[in-house]
């Protein structure tokens, strides 16, 4: 009975919502087995009155019978559905048919059978109908009808109970068995004396298996098992549940991990009859939770630890540097044109590479080291227990940063593949209390960025100017945005002359007139202006300008059809795959002869994609514009790269010009590239003549177009007009 009370305290909570409607008709037959302890409702049927008189007067003494007469079956079935009986007392012969009848249908409630006179047949057949009890009305028997209702609601409420309880057993099992978790029972002994068919194919025990003599520590390892016993048990039978994830090794050998739950029970008394265990297989959540985890802290493409695993091994690498005093370095390596390869070749292949690179970076690691994928293109390299002398150490990571430049640079052969990539490398050490992780990072990240401003596929150490470089970097890039937009930028013009120092071309050189600062050259903001790319909007600008200066000159009648004008051109620029299309723009808007028009171009501008530098040069040269090779002798070059270059004119780099009276190699090789080109029948001009000895001896060697202060500085747009005016008259 405690058992169904619980259930009807549960069904009035909000707990109730939970039943589905099976549960809650069982909860309804509990209930209303409840009720009887209070009144009983019964039914008498009995057509003699003189009977149903007397037998309601024995029923008088007791006031929690409620009598309900009636005299035929028919009016008997109205009460039957309305009304919630506990008994029915019927007289056999009724106007309207037998009182038996009435067990066919209606089964609610006991029924007890009443006869006139004593009829063994009809007392047979009542019971076997299911009557709970018979009587031969006597005024004996009637009188003692309350005792038998008595008796006879008794066992029929016992009868439910018992059904109840039954019912129940079976809805627990059923549960049980339906549970995916392995659910058993142990005695005092550890044995089982009930396992689930889920706990049973978890654990692989056979048919044959006696559960009986099974302990569930049998399918432990004995660390496990003693775990459980030691503690397990303990605290189950301390605290009543004890809690655990073990391992199961089922009988075909498999490691099942799994959640576990030990409950001890106690009878009314308190004394412990009992475990009951839960276990779950939580291999798949385990699982789960990894691969979250791996995300979290992994990248996926490389398998690399990405920026948040990264961090964590940085910070254990600057507490160790501290605790053992040795010194540790961290790279941080970027990927050249890795974008290009992406762009060129589809991401596929840029994934190609990324790994193999991971690959290549792994290899060249030592036990402790890190290497993590922080961005796109972007590795960060942590090198652990280097050497306690800071010299040392410092050579160490510059020697294996070399090396990984090295490998990352060889070829790549990969399935039709065929590409080489470069890296740029920043480092800065790690010593004991000096940085943050976050001042490392952005330490190496700042040395890389200066490696890519160095020429790339090279590696830089980490120095404090460095970041106030950064800084000043910073202001400048915002200043010159500035200055864009207020039009502070100014041309100027150098002549170039000829050997007679007529003038026969000028070169445009940018100007910044600096609110505060006056005129600033080149040298103070054109880095800036190529590493933030604000190159290409102020080369199209340069152009844009340049060329209408030249239309008014031609409109004013100063500018010589011979004369060429020189616009120089930033790697950045060159590299711009709208720089054709910017040209080709402007000179439709500008009316100016293409061919009096010549783009000076470095090795650096072309260098690192030199067929396509070549297709844009032709492209160009389509319209008759030329092309003239700035700073030669500077950069790689190679006087053979010369002869595939469309290129009309070089201008020797005024470092040769310079020393040329006192260096005998410079004169050499001015003499040497003299000649080659004109082999190659190339214009040369030679840069930075500024005194007459030079000048001499550059005529000497047949050198024929010169440009430097000698002749002229770089002149104001109202100076050059000035001179090209007063030429055009001596002309
Ligand atoms: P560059 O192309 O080599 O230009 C020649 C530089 O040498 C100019 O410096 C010029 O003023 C200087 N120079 C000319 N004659 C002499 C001489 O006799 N002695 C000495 N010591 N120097 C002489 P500037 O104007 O400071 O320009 C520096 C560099 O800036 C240029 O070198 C060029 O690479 C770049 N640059 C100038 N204007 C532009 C521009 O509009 N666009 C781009 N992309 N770069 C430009
Ligand atoms: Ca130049
Ligand atoms: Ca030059």
């Amino acid at each position: 009975m405690k058992f169904e009370m619980q259930f009807s305290d549960n069904h009035s909570s909000s707990r109730g919502t939970l039943y589905n409607k099976g549960l809650n008709a069982f909860i309804t037959s509990a209930k209303s087995s409840q009720k009887s302890h209070l009144e009983y409702n019964i039914l008498l049927i009995e057509d003699n009155t003189a009977h149903a008189e007397l037998i309601t007067r024995a029923f008088e003494p007791h006031p929690n019978y409620l009598i309900t007469t009636t005299d035929t079956l028919d009016r008997a079935e109205s009460v039957i559905n309305s009304a919630n009986l506990d008994l029915i007392i019927t007289d056999v012969k009724l106007p309207d048919g037998e009182g038996t009848d009435l067990l066919k249908t209606c089964h609610d409630c006991p029924t007890i059978v009443m006869t006139s006179f004593s009829n063994e047949k009809a007392a047979v057949t009542a019971i076997q109908s299911g009557a709970a009890d018979y009587i031969v009305k006597s005024p004996e028997t009637m009188a003692s009808l309350p005792r038998i209702a008595d008796r006879v609601i008794n066992e029929w409420r016992l009868k439910i109970d018992q059904k109840l309880t039954h019912e129940r057993q079976i809805r627990f099992t059923a549960i049980l068995e339906a549970t995916p978790d392995l659910v058993c029972i142990a005695n005092l002994d550890g044995f089982l004396t009930y396992i689930n068919q889920p706990g049973i194919r978890l654990l692989g025990i056979t048919e044959n298996e006696a559960v009986s003599r099974i302990r569930l520590t049998d399918f432990h390892s004995m660390e496990d098992g003693q775990k459980i016993l030691s503690q397990g048990i303990p605290c189950a039978i301390r605290e009543g549940i004890w809690t655990t994830e073990t391992i199961f090794l089922s009988r075909s050998g498999e490691e099942i991990l799994s959640s576990l739950v030990l409950i001890s029970h106690r009878n009314d008394s308190g004394i412990i009859e009992f475990f009951s265990i839960i276990a779950r297989d939580i291999r798949n959540i385990r699982a789960a939770e990894e691969r979250v985890e791996y995300l979290a802290y992994y990248d996926t493409l490389t398998g690399l630890p990405n920026r948040n695993e990264l961090r964590k091994r940085l910070e254990m690498e600057v507490s160790r540097v501290s605790r053992k005093k040795t010194h540790g370095a961290l790279l941080f390596i970027d990927l050249d044109n890795f974008k290009n390869i992406n762009d060129s070749l589809g991401h596929p292949v840029g994934d190609i590479v990324l790994k193999e690179i991971a690959q290549r970076l792994k290899s060249h690691l030592r036990g402790g080291d890190t290497v993590a994928r922080v961005g796109g293109d972007e590795f960060v390299i942590i090198l652990s227990d280097l050497s306690a002398d800071s010299m040392e150490a410092v050579n160490q990571a510059g020697k294996i940063s070399s090396h990984i430049c090295n490998t990352v640079s060889l070829e790549f052969k990969n399935g039709g593949i065929d590409l080489q990539v470069t890296a740029s490398i920043g480092i800065t050490m790690i010593s004991d209390g000096e940085s943050n992780e976050d001042d490392l990072l952005r330490f190496a990240d700042t040395a890389m960025y200066q490696a890519k401003k160095g020429g790339r596929n090279r590696l830089e150490f980490f120095s404090e100017h460095m970041s106030t470089d950064v800084s000043r970097q910073l202001d400048l890039e915002i200043q010159l945005r500035r200055a864009l937009r207020e039009d502070e930028f100014r041309l100027y013009y150098q002549p170039l002359v000829n050997a007679s120092k007529e003038i026969m071309g000028m070169e445009v050189l940018i100007r910044w007139e600096h609110p505060e600062k006056g005129l600033l050259a080149p040298i103070e903001f054109l880095d800036v202006l190529e590493s933030s790319g604000q190159i290409i909007e102020v080369g199209s600008w340069v152009t844009n300008t340049a060329l209408k200066q030249m239309a008014d000159w031609i409109s004013q009648g100063v500018w010589h059809s011979d004369m060429i004008l020189c616009i120089n051109t930033s790697p950045r620029q060159f590299s711009d795959p709208e720089f054709t299309e910017m040209i080709h723009n402007q000179l439709d808007l500008v009316d100016v002869p293409a061919k009096n028009i010549v783009f000076e171009v470095t090795e650096h501008n072309i260098i690192h994609n030199i067929d396509e530098a070549i297709d844009k040069m032709n492209d160009l040269i389509q319209r008759g514009i030329s092309f003239s090779l700035d700073d030669f002798g500077t950069g790689y070059s190679s006087l053979s790269h010369l002869k595939n270059l469309p290129v009309s004119h070089i201008k020797i780099d005024q470092s040769f010009v310079r020393d040329i009276c006192e260096d005998a190699d410079d004169e050499a090789l001015v003499a040497s590239i003299l000649a080659l080109s004109k082999h190659l029948r190339l214009e040369v001009i030679a840069e930075g003549v500024e005194n007459t000895d030079q000048f001499e001896l550059l005529k000497k060697h047949d050198c024929k177009n010169f440009q430097g202060y000698l002749f002229s500085k770089p002149l104001s747009v109202q100076q050059i007009t000035r001179l090209l005016a007063d030429n055009s008259k001596h002309a």
